[in-house]
């Protein structure tokens, strides 16, 4: 079987790993995997600067999806896994140029301890009042349309718990915004709790209690098979976060080295795709060649440009799927530089703010020891869909801005307009992240069935399933081996 792989970011390489794995087991595997930056890994990349490791786009990936870290201890990546320093974390909204913590006993967006939220200065009086009420609320009906997640959230605790919580936490995660994203896609355990409780504050402590229950039992059962002298073992905690030790680059190198360097074209941009009676027409550099199986692992909108002539209505699906774009901004400083920075991983900015930073994350305290002693790297998120004319901005205007920004929400004493960057790298990442917006689920269900019915045609990447380093890897992985199971 010939496999062309059209894009070298993460879902890619998974693919060509998987295919190259089975060529090595010994099936008649061969592929090709077409990237069109001279570089692969899409957005993962990082450098390593004077000892400091600096990631450009993703910084690690939530540890509780296994994909990424089960495929990094194959490639014999396990001792570099590195995980966040949970023992210090703490995280701040902006609330009028201050920073306020995230009060405790926040479960996905749903505050479940009355007391941290009572006392918190995140939430106005009548927000406070609304979130006690809101344990009143009955059952929804099921089956009703989706709707956006400040629809959601806005229903139940209003307002100003979707400028302040709801729409800092997304863009963190999909430079987004709540008013597009899809509550059924992006939280559907909160739908599920509204249909099943009403009140999703009842629904987060129903869950809770149950974990609870079953890490009890689990411990029990530990007990009872190691004998009495384990019974009073804690289990371990994870880390939320998973990082490499050395950058994100650690597992793209260790994917390209285990590939047929002759199944690799970078620089090289797929043009054209044609179906036929033999297979895969794939048009790149200039060349027409015939492949049985194509894995289209470039952003959604490129692979609706590709298969425009083979399914329109597939094609008009692809590029109906938003994007939005993002700016990373990495700082290096000396510390005798800077005031004491607040305890704890960063800040998150709302939009409401009218700011130009979505985030700041304090990198030396998120992971230890990937940043020299007496370093501080502080890293910049810009974007997301309220923000796209900064992608124009010139490098300087966007370190001079974050530099601003960064001394007006910090203080001037921990971090004055003065101070000089020992180092500044900004990273643009135009049209990067997928948007799972209002009906994705319904698009993914008209897509799925016209890919189906072109055989040898699979997708992988962010836009479908999970816009995570893992859920990359997974769709990655899969649409490999479908294709295996199909052709042996
Ligand atoms: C700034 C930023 C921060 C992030 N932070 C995190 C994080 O902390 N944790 C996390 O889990 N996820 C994070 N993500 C999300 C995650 O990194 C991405 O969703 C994931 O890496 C996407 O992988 P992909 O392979 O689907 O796509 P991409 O990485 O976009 O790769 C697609 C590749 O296809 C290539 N291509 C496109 N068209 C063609 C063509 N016609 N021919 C050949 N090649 C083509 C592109 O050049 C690109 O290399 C972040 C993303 C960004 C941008």
């Amino acid at each position: 079987m010939r496999t062309a792989i059209i894009g070298g970011g993460i879902a890619g390489l998974a693919a060509a790993y998987e295919l190259e794995q089975a060529r090595r087991a010994g099936n008649k595997v061969e592929y090709t995997l077409f990237e069109s930056r001279d570089r692969l890994g899409g957005s993962l990349s990082s450098e390593v600067v004077d000892g400091a490791v600096l990631e450009r786009g993703p910084d690690s990936f939530l540890t509780e999806k296994p994909a990424a870290a089960e495929l990094c201890r194959e490639l014999g990546l396990g001792a570099e896994l590195t995980p966040s320093n949970d023992a210090d974390r703490k995280t701040y909204i902006v609330v009028r140029n201050r920073l306020v913590p995230l009060p405790d006993g926040l479960m996905f967006l749903i505050p479940t301890k009355l007391i941290p939220t009572a006392l918190t200065r995140l939430f106005s009086l009548p927000t406070k009042i609304r979130m006690g009420l809101e344990l009143l609320i009955p059952p929804r009906p099921t089956g009703l349309p989706d709707e956006s997640v400040a629809a959601l959230v806005e229903r139940h605790f209003g307002r100003e718990t979707v400028d302040r919580l709801a729409d800092p936490l997304l863009s963190g995660i999909f430079g987004g915004d709540s008013a597009q994203l899809s509550a059924r896609t992006v939280l559907p355990r909160l739908v599920e709790m509204e249909e099943e409780y009403g009140s999703l504050t009842r629904g987060m402590l129903a869950a809770h209690r149950k974990m609870r229950a079953r890490m009890k039992d689990a411990a029990k059962a530990r007990g009872a098979a190691n004998g009495p002298a384990q019974t009073n073992s804690r289990p371990a905690m994870r880390s939320i976060f998973t990082a490499m030790r050395g950058g994100m680059n650690q597992l793209v190198d260790a994917l390209v080295a285990r590939l047929d360097p002759a199944s690799v074209r970078l620089s090289t941009s797929v043009t054209g795709l044609e179906k036929s009676a033999d297979g895969w027409t794939v048009v790149a550099g200039g060349k027409s060649e015939v492949y049985d199986a194509v894995i289209l692992a470039t952003p959604a909108w490129a692979a609706g440009e590709l298969l425009g002539r083979i399914d329109p209505q597939l094609a008009v699906e692809l590029r109906g799927i938003p994007y939005s774009s993002s700016i990373t901004i990495n700082l290096i400083y000396d510390e005798t530089q800077l005031g004491h920075l607040p305890d704890g991983f960063g800040f998150l900015v709302p939009v409401v703010e009218g700011r130009s930073m979505l985030a700041c994350t304090f990198v030396h305290r998120k992971f230890l020891g990937r940043t020299p002693p007496g370093k501080v790297v502080l890293r910049a998120f810009l974007g997301g869909m309220k923000n796209e004319a900064l992608m124009a901005a010139p490098d300087e205007v966007l370190v001079a801005t974050v530099r601003r920004e960064l001394s007006e929400i910090l203080g001037e004493k921990v971090l004055p307009q003065s101070a000089q960057p020992e180092y500044a790298q900004v990273s643009r990442w135009p049209r990067a992240m997928a948007q799972y917006a209002v009906g994705h689920q319904e698009r993914m269900a008209r897509i799925h069935p016209r890919v189906a019915a072109l055989p040898g045609l699979k997708l992988a990447g962010n836009a479908y399933d999970g816009i995570g380093i893992p859920d990359c890897i997974r769709l990655g992985r899969k649409a490999a081996k479908e294709l295996l199971a199909t052709s042996f």
